[in-house]
């Protein structure tokens, strides 16, 4: 993997790139690794702040989430700008 991939979906990024802290800011993170925008959305939408203290920067487990993983497995083949509404689901 290099510096030029997503964390999350470990595609390559597009034109623009967000920064996720892992390790939530309010829980003292500090590391931030570069993502998709749409899966920075992703993260939040799937999992709470306080799971991301826990395990957030855990990409493995992470993953392990079926929704998630239900994600990756969507974003795979589209191109690296894409963007999509991502709808909450609590
Ligand atoms: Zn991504």
């Amino acid at each position: 993997m290099t510096e030029e991939a997503c964390w999350l979906c470990e595609r390559p990024l597009g034109r623009r790139v967000q920064q996720h802290h892992p390790v939530p800011k309010s829980k003292k993170g500090r590391e931030t690794v570069p993502v998709h925008p749409i899966c920075h959305k992703t993260v939040y939408k799937v999992f709470t702040n306080a799971e991301l203290a826990r395990f957030g920067d855990d990409r493995a487990r992470l993953i392990e989430n079926e929704e998630l993983a239900k994600f990756l497995r969507w974003i795979a083949d589209k191109p690296p700008d894409f963007n999509a509404p991502v709808r909450r689901s609590r």
